[in-house]
């Protein structure tokens, strides 16, 4: 019963290139298939790091689903409408930022993002968004607000998020 050395040999014989020409046998060490395999390993790593969307420590589905949510145009327009409406403008709800202060009327007039705020691991497909679980934000304080807290691994709220930026501006 030696089985591993069976398999070790198959390992082994699998990285080596048998041919036969004219009767006669030559075995070369297939060194580029070696590369190859461990060309791909890597790919598959640097795929992985360069999504650098963060992922909740609920999942990388719940995750998904969130910014599903988020894309959810009709709700966000929605949104959007009603809070202009209310207030003529839309202010990042954690910094302030906005875009028609910035870029003007002409190119900043009602863009903004929205930000899911609804406990994650409590959203379901089926949910429907209210308007209340959204909160207007920038797109640097919706990248902010999707990054996980180094130590605690999980994500800012928008008033967590709010103190961290009060705190900079008083510095
Ligand atoms: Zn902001
Ligand atoms: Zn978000």
């Amino acid at each position: 019963m030696k089985i591993e050395v069976v398999e070790d040999l198959a390992q082994i014989l699998d990285s080596y290139e048998i041919t036969v020409t004219n009767g006669i046998f030559s075995i070369a060490k297939n060194e580029s298939k070696n590369v190859e395999g461990i060309g791909l390993q890597e790919t598959y790593t640097d795929k992985d790091i360069a999504d650098d969307d963060e992922v909740f420590p609920e999942g990388k589905k719940l995750t998904e689903l969130h910014k599903r949510k988020e894309r959810n145009s009709k709700a966000v327009r929605k949104k959007k409408k009603k809070v202009l409406q209310e207030s003529g403008k839309l202010e990042c709800e954690v910094c302030g930022f906005d875009f028609v202060r910035t870029y003007g009327e002409e190119l900043g007039y009602g863009f903004a993002e929205c930000h899911h705020t609804f406990p994650v691991s409590k959203l379901t497909e089926e949910q429907k968004t209210k308007l209340s679980d959204l909160a207007i934000v920038c797109a640097n304080c919706h990248r902010m607000l999707h990054k996980l807290q180094p130590v605690t691994r999980t994500i800012y709220s928008i008033s967590e998020l709010q103190a961290v930026v009060q705190k900079m501006l008083n510095k």
